[in-house]
């Protein structure tokens, strides 16, 4: 335990934020992170519980008392290897991930609760500025082969595993670059892309093999026909190709499908996913050339969505430099402040204010929209009304009916389930939300239906978040390492 009476003298410290007509002015991560003797002080108020709530509440069970432990005392060399060894992508979590070990944190009960996140933050970023993230090769060979379809973290997090154990893996992705939503989703002041190419150089070194422009499923219309996620890949390769080749195979293709709002009006111009909408501006970021790049630029946006996607379009929005930005959420206005005695250690429901709303934006809660209003075929406004939840569904509140201006329609409603004909090309039975069926048992967990085909992440669980994904990356891969070995030393 770091000292005794830590929890007692020290307040929590929270990481700081360049101030905003400075950071919206670039796309780079304005984050200023704890030093060294910032992150010290947090790791003193660990009390060490008995029981870590913080370590359950981790969905990667990170062994966080031991870390905070170690940067008190200032073993970073340490404090990095616990880390590594339940999670193999902190910078990726330490500065996306809500934190739900905080929330689950024991002193978070009366007091605030310790800066779990940020001393994460401040131990990986350390190693990678000493050069101790260094490629950890397998020492022996298994001659066995793997294929993982989807370069997000859980496809990442599930290759690096394996190759580690010895396999020889091929990650494939459809996209032209690796990371997923990571790297075609999340905006670059989130989490720049470095953090991303970094790791794929440590991969390489440690014998993956990555096959970008590559989509997996039928030979024809792989993603469907008419699909919204679009198809840049250059190759397709067949769900009978990769059984042939390889000795197991691993899905994490994510949950790309949005959910639409098919209101009247909705095929009037102007009105966008934000996944069409954030991914331009990402690869823009990259040097790429986008031709008719969505522009935010001296608009009136309207953001539909309240979740961290939502969150995104409105900090990209105001760097475009709209005229104005609203968000609707359908739920009413969560409290300020949660019932801690009542909700801890799970996550409560409270109204959260990220930094993208604190760059400008208007929160309309409680509203629901009727249509899209336009001319000549081009959105200019929005009918809503206010609702109300009443006996199990969303009821009008009469009398409420209102038009917002509108140049730009952003729907960010989360997603619905994966792209189903890659699934369906390999014939895996779905969940009644249509993701890949599998369980999490630890003995069989992640197989499909499909003999020595397995699915993870986004793919399995439903859209999630990145540490999720990474969990169901690593754990898949100690499943499909026992089928291929027998056993498998790597870790649940
Ligand atoms: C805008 C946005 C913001 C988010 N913000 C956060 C956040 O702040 N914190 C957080 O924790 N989570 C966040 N999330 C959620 C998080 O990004 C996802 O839960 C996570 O990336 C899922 O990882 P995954 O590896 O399962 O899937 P994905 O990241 O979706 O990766 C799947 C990959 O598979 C590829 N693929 C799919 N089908 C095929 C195929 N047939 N052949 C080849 N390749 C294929 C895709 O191109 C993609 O690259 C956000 C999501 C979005 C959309
Ligand atoms: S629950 Fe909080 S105080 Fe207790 S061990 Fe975990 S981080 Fe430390």
């Amino acid at each position: 335990m770091g000292k005794i009476t830590g929890f007692m003298e020290y307040e929590r410290i929270e990481e700081g934020y360049k101030p905003v007509p400075e950071r919206v002015k670039h796309y780079k991560e304005f984050v200023v992170g704890l030093d060294q003797e910032q992150a010290k002080i947090q790791g003193a108020r660990c009390m060490d519980c008995g029981t870590p709530f913080c370590n359950n509440g981790c969905p990667v069970n990170n062994v966080i008392p031991d870390f905070n432990d170690l940067v008190y005392r200032q073993d970073w060399v340490s404090a990095i290897e616990v880390l590594h060894s339940t999670n193999n992508f902190p910078e990726f979590t330490g500065r996306i991930c809500p934190a739900p070990c905080e929330a689950a944190c024991v002193l978070n009960i009366n007091n605030d609760p310790i800066g779990i996140k940020s001393i994460e933050h401040a131990i990986i970023d350390r190693a990678w500025e000493e050069g101790w993230v260094v490629p950890r090769p397998a020492r022996h060979k298994t001659g066995r082969k793997v294929a993982v379809v989807g370069a997000g973290p859980a496809g990442m997090a599930a290759a690096q595993q394996l190759a580690r154990a010895g396999h020889d893996v091929t990650l494939f992705e459809k996209n032209d670059r690796v990371g997923g939503l990571l790297r075609y989703g999340i905006p670059d002041f989130k989490m720049e892309k470095s953090h991303i190419d970094r790791r794929v150089e440590q991969m390489k070194a440690e014998g993956v093999v990555f096959r970008t422009g590559v989509v997996v499923g039928a030979a024809k219309d792989p993603l469907g026909k008419g699909s919204k996620v679009t198809n840049l890949a250059k190759e397709t390769v067949t769900p009978e190709q990769l059984k042939k080749e390889f000795d197991a195979v691993l899905l994490t293709g994510g949950a790309e499908q949005s959910r639409d709002l098919p209101a009247p009006g909705r095929e009037l111009d102007g009105i966008h996913f934000a996944m069409e909408f954030l991914p331009q501006q990402n690869r823009v970021n990259a040097g790429d050339k986008v031709k008719g790049q969505l522009s935010a630029s001296g608009k009136h946006v309207i953001v539909i969505g309240g979740g961290d996607t939502g969150s995104d379009c409105v900090g990209t929005s105001n760097r475009h430099g709209a005229a104005s930005v609203t968000q609707f959420e359908l739920m009413p206005m969560p409290p300020e402040q949660e019932n801690k005695p009542l909700v801890w250690p799970y996550w409560p429901y409270k109204l959260r204010t990220s930094s993208s709303h604190e760059e400008g934006c208007e929160r309309e809660f409680a509203i629901s929209t009727k249509e899209f209003i336009g001319e000549k075929g081009k959105v200019t406004g929005l009918k809503t009304v206010q609702v109300e939840f009443k006996d199990g569904r969303f009821v009008e509140v009469p009398d409420t009916e209102k038009i917002y201006k509108a140049d730009l329609v952003l729907l960010a409603m989360g997603f619905v389930s994966p792209v189903a004909p890659v699934l369906d090309a390999f014939g895996i039975e779905k969940d009644a939300r249509g993701n890949a069926k599998a369980t999490v048992d630890f003995t069989g967990g992640y197989a499909t239906n499909v003999e020595k085909v397995f699915a993870a992440g986004d793919m399995r669980r439903g859209q999630s978040l990145v540490v999720w994904a990474i969990r169901e990356g690593r754990q898949a891969a100690r499943a499909v390492d026992e089928f291929l070995m027998g056993f498998s030393d790597l870790p649940r």
